[in-house]
């Protein structure tokens, strides 16, 4: 599927779903601009291909998200990948944990998919980087849950506000995926309860019934479907990318 002349932005592309995913945009011929807070990381990912270009931004940071679109001029597909995951039993749920979760997992989207309109040409694509946490319950991560099911409402109002400029506007909701996000749930389980590693991400590969966690090319798959000509009236979809979890 070929990306020739468009020009996408990814936030959260320097680890994970969003590096994986703007290298799949880049080698389908996009021009990529990834964003995030580390320089480092958001760098070592645009010196994988010449169509990769990086900004420091913060996504929770109104000004600055307001300040890059406007700089970066007209796009034709945003992804709002970046994201979080801290967890807590809900009773021992900070307000400061409530809002940092809330911040970057469901405000962070919000300015991107608001800033993102504003540069969107008529036809364009926009994704959000959801999660089965959006669309069912899991134990230790109200919050999260709480902001990813936000995501999902999002978009389907978004959806149905863009649709005659022939825009499409969905959530993808992966299950367990294998990147450093998990890879710090993985860290935090053995801190927190003495089970091995071993443990831990057994744990996360039992909730998908394929038994193995999803990986981030299948997420990147799913979002390139979504922005190719064969998807224009797939929209406010949450889908799901977990193995038959949900
Ligand atoms: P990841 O490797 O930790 O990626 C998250 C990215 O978000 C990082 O590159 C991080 O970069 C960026 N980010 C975090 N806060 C930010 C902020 N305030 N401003 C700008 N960028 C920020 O984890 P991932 O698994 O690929 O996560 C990507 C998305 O997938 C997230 O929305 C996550 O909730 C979702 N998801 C993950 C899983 C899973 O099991 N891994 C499952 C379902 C959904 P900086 O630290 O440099 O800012």
């Amino acid at each position: 599927m070929s990306l020739t002349g468009k020009r996408a932005v990814i936030t959260g592309g320097g680890s994970g779903i969003g590096a994986d995913m703007a290298l799949a945009f880049a080698s389908a011929g996009a021009e990529v601009t990834i964003i995030g807070r580390r320089e480092a990381a958001l760098k070592a990912v645009a010196d994988q291909h010449h169509c990769i270009h990086l900004a420091v931004v913060d996504v929770t940071d109104e000004a600055a998200m307001v300040a890059f679109f406007a700089q970066l001029g007209r796009v034709d597909i945003v992804v709002a990948n970046a994201g979080a995951a801290e967890s807590a039993p809900f009773a021992k749920t900070s307000f400061e944990q409530w809002q940092r979760m809330l911040n970057v997992n469901l405000s962070g989207v919000f300015l991107t998919l608001r800033e993102g309109l504003k540069q969107l040409n008529d036809g364009g694509r926009m994704i959000a980087v959801a999660s089965t946490a959006g669309l069912k319950g899991y134990a230790y991560v109200g919050a999260y849950c709480a902001a990813k099911h936000g995501v999902v409402g999002l978009v389907r109002a978004l959806a149905i506000e863009t649709a005659t400029r022939n825009i499409t506007v969905n959530a993808l909701c992966p299950g367990f995926t294998d990147t450093p996000l998990l890879a710090a749930s993985v860290d935090t389980i053995v801190a927190k309860t003495g089970q091995s590693a071993e443990q831990a991400t057994s744990h996360f590969e039992s909730t998908n019934p394929t038994g193995r966690l999803v990986t981030p090319a299948e997420v990147s798959a799913t979002a390139l479907w979504l922005c190719g000509p064969n998807s224009s009236a797939i929209t406010g979809q949450a889908i799901s990318i977990s193995g038959g979890e949900v």
